[in-house]
């Protein structure tokens, strides 16, 4: 799990829990103003609270205090409910019930909530998928079986050596890669999802400004600029010294705009001398059905484009 996003996480948990107190307050504010008889039951409740508090201390109380308390919080709910409020409304408040927005949960408050581990989820995605779980060094090429994936027997497990290699290579070049463009395609399952974000992660590391997107957020982002006077978030993507285009091919295909904003974006980028990776589980001749022979064509130019093949068994 990532440091930063993690303490993001902790971030919005404490937020949450401000914001459940500020609504336990409005809420009180709004009975009392409704309804004073609840504010003298409780200013009652919370002195015979005290007064045994300190009691205790000298003499020896009789202690029917629950059953007492239980009698004013009667009287209160029997209140709310007779002035249209619901019985627990002034329990309380929060948005997880499990670990009353802690994000932990457990006697000792030690296992991750889920609704934590769905706030960290969502932070990741939000970053276009951005997880330093996901790294070159943390690549593990034992998930990879030793099968022939090649007549002359090469192992999907020794091409996946060799593409990690090459993907790390370009990282590690960037901005200047001898091929400014770098297709990973294949089957799903293989792993270009995973090499992708390592390309990202090291790019981010090295301090080249990058962009990671999914074929459909990229065309989401075009269509957008197309109806609206702000351009900004598309110029991003045409001017981000690397993007990272992930699942290209999952996108929906909208008359010209999916393949014509494809090519250009891919065609200045390649002029301007910026860096793309893209990932898509299409092989060629599907490319170029799917964006025509023109688009395919620009896009893996030789002297532009190195192509890596990923072959062999779904890992996932
Ligand atoms: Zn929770």
């Amino acid at each position: 799990m990532n440091e930063q996003v993690f303490q993001r996480v902790l971030q919005t948990l404490a937020e949450r829990r401000d914001a459940d107190e500020r609504e336990e307050q409005r809420r009180l504010r709004e009975v009392l103003d409704k309804c004073p008889e609840v504010g003298t039951l409780m200013e009652e409740r919370r002195n015979a609270v005290l007064g045994s508090v300190y009691g205790a201390f000298s003499t020896p109380v009789v202690d029917d205090l629950p059953e007492r308390v239980e009698t004013w919080n009667a009287q209160i709910r029997a209140q709310l409910i007779k002035n249209g409020f619901p019985e627990d409304y002034l329990e309380p408040v929060f948005q997880c019930s499990l670990c009353e927005d802690t994000g932990f949960t457990g006697s000792s408050r030690k296992a991750l909530c889920s609704c934590a581990k769905a706030l960290y989820a969502q932070l990741v995605e939000a970053e276009g998928g951005f997880d330093e779980d996901q790294t070159f060094e943390r690549f593990d090429l034992n998930v990879f079986p030793e099968e022939p994936v090649s007549e002359n027997g090469v192992t999907q497990r020794q091409l996946m050596q060799v593409i990690r290699r090459r993907c790390e290579e370009f990282a590690e070049a960037l901005p200047h890669p001898a091929q400014k463009t770098l297709l990973l395609y294949g089957g799903s399952g293989l792993g270009k999802t995973y090499l992708l974000r390592c390309i990202h992660e090291r790019a981010r590391r090295r301090g080249v400004p990058a962009l990671c997107v999914t074929a459909n957020q990229l065309i989401r982002t075009a269509r957008k600029a197309t109806f609206s006077r702000d351009q900004s978030e598309l110029d991003d993507l045409y001017e981000t010294e690397l993007l990272l285009i992930d699942d290209l091919g999952t996108e929906p295909l909208i008359e010209n705009v999916t393949v014509e904003e494809l090519f250009n974006l891919i065609n200045e980028r390649q002029n301007d001398g910026m860096c793309t990776v893209l990932s898509t589980n299409l092989n060629l001749s599907e490319l170029k059905r799917r964006y025509t022979e023109r688009v395919v064509s620009r896009l893996l130019d030789r002297q532009h484009c190195q192509a890596l093949h990923f072959l062999g068994r779904d890992i996932r």
